[in-house]
């Protein structure tokens, strides 16, 4: 798990401290290990190496959606704010001092040994741990993806919306079979049949020079990812998203499609179900976007710095020790 440029030992937050990974352990009894009762995210840092610092992508936001599902399931710690874990996840990567992208995950958990899957029997507790990530799909290459048979969990069941460990059965389940029957990934259909979103990751079409997304009914994950280049889209592009209801076959009408999400990034599809996806390959807009999506998490548009929390430099007096 420790990443090659990264010095012994790799810390984690856990129960309330920092602890080195290797003691970040908990009991077979716990039931998030038992019924998967938490709720995590996936946060990126890029590395800049002209300024040694980590570039933590709208951290903010991901610790606003993790904090409002834990609405859904009473399953908040208290004393835990948006201000105190975005200190907390700065804290620990200065103290792991990685020199490459990471991958941050924060996992709110259902701690305790109660029996009874029930969020009643409130003892929740927060980890996160950090690792090196590079390419979580191959991005360089146009993807070749199926519609998965196995179907998104609806909102009445498992919101996709939460972002709930147990809800990632379903994504391993289409995961599994999409990669043994050759694909690179899947994506999901809702329960209605129509378009839902990526097994990991939020999907959008291009057609005529618009871009598509499923809307937020469709038990998709509100991707930050997606609501960001929606934004980007709309203002350097002059291109609006069409948030809506997509059928299957437009699909493979589509003139151009791509995955996007904090692991994903910019993933382009180039071929859905054996059909190409236009040309066959990394479509036009889908590269520009790509493009300028690199060049927004690695701070290097003012106009969006807002969205990047930057470390001390590594090799500042002041960077934390332990
Ligand atoms: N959908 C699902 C099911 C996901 O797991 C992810 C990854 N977090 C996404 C979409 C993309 O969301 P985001 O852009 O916030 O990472």
């Amino acid at each position: 798990m420790s990443s090659k440029n990264s010095p012994m030992p790799n810390y984690a937050y856990f129960n309330g401290d920092f602890v080195p990974l290797s003691e970040a352990k908990i009991s077979i009894l716990t039931p998030a290990f038992l019924y998967g009762t938490s709720l995590f995210e996936g946060i990126r840092a890029y590395w800049l190496p002209e300024t040694k610092q980590l570039c933590v992508f709208r951290m903010e936001e991901h610790y606003e959606r993790l904090l409002t599902n834990s609405r859904i399931f009473h399953l908040l710690p208290k004393n835990l704010t948006v201000d105190s874990l975005c200190d907390i996840t700065i804290r620990l990567l200065e103290m792991n001092q990685l020199q490459e992208d990471t991958y941050i995950r924060p996992t709110l958990y259902q701690a305790g040994d109660a029996i009874t899957p029930n969020f009643n029997v409130l003892d929740a507790d927060l980890c996160i741990w950090t690792r090196g990530l590079g390419q979580y799909l191959d991005i360089s290459k146009g993807l070749k993806v199926c519609v998965s048979n196995w179907r998104r969990s609806a909102d009445n069941a498992i919101p996709a919306r939460a972002k709930a460990g147990g809800a990632y059965m379903n994504t391993a389940l289409a995961v599994s079979d999409a990669r043994k029957a050759g694909f690179d990934d899947a994506i999901f259909l809702t329960q209605e049949g129509t378009v839902s979103e990526g097994s990991a990751m939020n999907l959008f079409l291009v057609k005529d020079g618009k871009l598509h997304t499923p809307s937020k009914t469709e038990d998709i994950l509100e991707g930050i990812t997606r609501e960001t280049l929606i934004t980007l889209a709309r203002e350097e592009f002059g291109i609006e998203t069409f948030e809506r209801t997509i059928d299957r076959t437009e699909l493979y009408h589509a003139d151009e499609a791509f995955f996007c999400g904090t692991g994903a990034q910019v993933a382009p599809i180039t071929e859905i179900d054996h059909r190409p996806v236009g040309t066959g390959k990394t479509g036009e807009l889908t590269q520009r976007i790509q493009n300028l999506y690199f060049e927004v998490v690695k701070n290097k548009i003012d106009k969006y710095n807002s969205w990047c929390r930057l470390t001390q430099p590594l090799d500042a007096p002041t960077h934390a020790q332990v």
